[in-house]
């Protein structure tokens, strides 16, 4: 029978990675709920809601019932990729000023009880996996597995700055250490929801995992 797997944690930490090999492998459903609050905060910057040095939060607010976001499935990559009113921003939201942006938004309680409103509705039907920083602890409180994926800061900073790079994004390391710094900070210090390991999640350090240890040992969770 289907269930429901929660994965969360910090930033970078390869859940993604991980939820999307997990649900290929189990024939499930993969929504990456950070690409939602990734795309709520580019319409924000878009409107010029917010930026490195202001954010109007009144003004997303108001305007929250303009955003529109759904997944489709993109042959190539065989992946889902996010949608902003009807428009691809799978690209657009990777990059290093969203990841900037990012945790502001996310931050605030009406942006998150209408994602996780919409969260609930896709995985009303088991065979979902899941990944984000609450989907153990509020989205799926009753999830029949949740991960908890930690890496050290350092593991996860190299791991994105290699991704950011390899997509042609011009960065340097330590400005990518201190985005993952601060989004770890703004996200387990907010008021609403913050990020916390749920009782009944396990926790799995990857730092020194390869992917192919990672997955099975993901794996052997789901067919205990
Ligand atoms: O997973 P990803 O790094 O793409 O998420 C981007 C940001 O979205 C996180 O840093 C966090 O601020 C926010 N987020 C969240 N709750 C989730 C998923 C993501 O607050 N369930």
């Amino acid at each position: 029978h289907k269930i429901t797997i929660a994965i969360d944690g910090f930033s970078s930490t390869g859940k993604s990675t991980v939820a999307r090999q997990l649900a290929k492998h189990l024939g499930y459903i993969y929504v990456d709920s950070g690409a939602m609050y990734r795309a709520v905060t580019l319409y924000a910057m878009n409107q010029q809601f917010i930026d490195d040095n202001q954010f109007d939060v009144n003004a997303l607010v108001t305007n929250l019932h303009h955003v529109t976001i759904h997944f489709e499935f993109n042959r190539e990559t065989g992946n889902a990729d996010v949608y902003l009113n009807g428009k691809n921003v799978e690209k657009q939201i990777r990059t290093l000023e969203v990841s900037n942006c990012v945790s502001r938004v996310a931050a605030v309680p009406e942006v998150r009880y209408q994602l996780v409103k919409q969260q609930q509705q896709m995985g009303k039907e088991k065979g979902v996996v899941m990944d984000g920083r609450d989907i153990g602890t509020v989205v799926f409180p009753h999830a029949e597995l949740k991960i908890f994926m930690t890496a050290s800061a350092e593991t996860r900073a190299q791991r994105r700055y290699d991704e950011l790079i390899n997509r042609g994004d011009k960065v340097n390391f330590n400005e990518v250490l201190h985005n993952i710094q601060e989004r770890d900070y703004i996200d387990s210090h907010r008021a609403d929801s913050p990020l916390v390991k749920a009782e009944d999640a396990i926790e799995i350090d990857n730092s020194n995992l390869t992917l192919d240890q990672q997955f099975q040992k993901v794996l052997n969770l789901v067919t205990m």
